[in-house]
């Protein structure tokens, strides 16, 4: 059963509005750009492989989960997640094509692509082993014992790996349910109600909002984000407030609604609060009634009087 489906990364959409806002030769600008390159590939693979779950009939009962976002010694994230009457089970998804050689000591993977270009990243294996690792001191915290396996499952269909690893079980996608199936010959060691209880705690303990705001996790300062409402006919970044609407001088389009995506910026990239005074500040507005209007109108939560007012943001963005 889908606990938690399939979505597009938040992160994505946040690096995307970042860059946005950043100017191009800003120090950090290519790094992000190309972390937007590969938060879009890893995310077109993790689908992949979720469709195959979604498809998938395990002759037991099993709950999935798509993007956790979890707390032990450090943050970590899981790309799927499963529980299943033997035990958790991670899924470490990778979208990478090519011809791919893991390496030990240290630990890497290269990937030769079709076209001659050859990248490494950090070995899946080693990072798989490392979740596993914080995934059991997280249940350890709960007081909850409980087996933890994993795999890393290599997504396309072009991939090919010519030197494996011994440091985890890696797989191809089609190889994802026969693995899977194998667990059935194992002794349960989870109840229905200790699932139950597991799956509320993982849905519960899920921070999807850890990242952010990307200027922290980034370590960009505040000034270097280009301030504006955003046009989003044709992306220009400061469009003026005109009686009830807001007008793009480039463009010349009018959106009433157009501050919208700008609020929810402020909150990925800025800070997960906003008084009247940096609402004007970052829609670049002189008039604190309607920045109060757009505050009151952005279905935030309101704390404090007058001008110590400020808003911060609810966790269903
Ligand atoms: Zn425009």
């Amino acid at each position: 059963m889908i606990v938690k489906a399939y979505s597009k990364s938040i992160h994505l959409e946040a690096m995307e509005m970042l860059l946005k806002r950043l100017s191009v030769d800003h120090p950090i600008y290519s790094k992000i750009s190309n972390q937007i390159g590969t938060t879009r590939a890893g995310d077109i693979g993790e689908e992949m492989v979720f469709r195959e779950l979604e498809k998938m009939k395990l002759p037991f009962k099993y709950y999935v989960f798509h993007k956790l976002l979890l707390f032990a010694e450090n943050a970590f994230e899981l790309d799927i997640l499963l529980i299943t009457p033997f035990g958790a089970i991670i899924l470490e998804v990778k979208n990478f094509s090519g011809i791919l050689e893991f390496t030990g000591n240290p630990s890497q993977i290269i990937q030769h692509k079709e076209s001659g270009e050859i990248n490494k990243y950090p070995c899946p294996a080693a990072q798989l082993n490392e979740y596993k690792y914080q995934l059991l001191q997280f249940f350890n915290d709960q007081n909850i014992p409980i087996p933890i396996y994993g795999a890393v499952v290599f997504a396309s269909r072009k991939s090919f790996v010519k030197i494996t690893s011994d440091k985890a079980e890696i797989l191809y996608r089609n190889e994802v349910s026969p693995f899977l199936r194998k667990f059935q010959k194992l002794k349960p060691t989870l109840t229905e109600e200790d699932m139950e209880k597991i799956k509320d705690i993982l849905l519960q303990k899920n921070t999807p909002f850890a990242y952010f705001p990307l200027s922290k996790h980034f370590s960009i300062q505040s000034e270097d984000i280009i301030r504006g409402v955003e046009c989003n006919r044709c992306g220009y970044l400061g469009m003026q407030k005109r009686n009830r609407t807001w007008y793009c001088p480039s463009c010349r389009k009018n959106d009433s609604s157009a501050y919208k995506n700008t609020i929810t910026s402020y909150f990925l990239l800025c800070k997960d609060s906003i008084t009247n005074k940096e609402c004007r500040d970052f829609l670049l507005l002189s008039n604190r009634h309607e920045a109060k209007r757009i505050l009151a109108n952005s279905n935030l939560i309101k704390t404090g009087n007058n001008k110590s007012t400020i808003y911060k943001i609810k966790h269903s963005l």
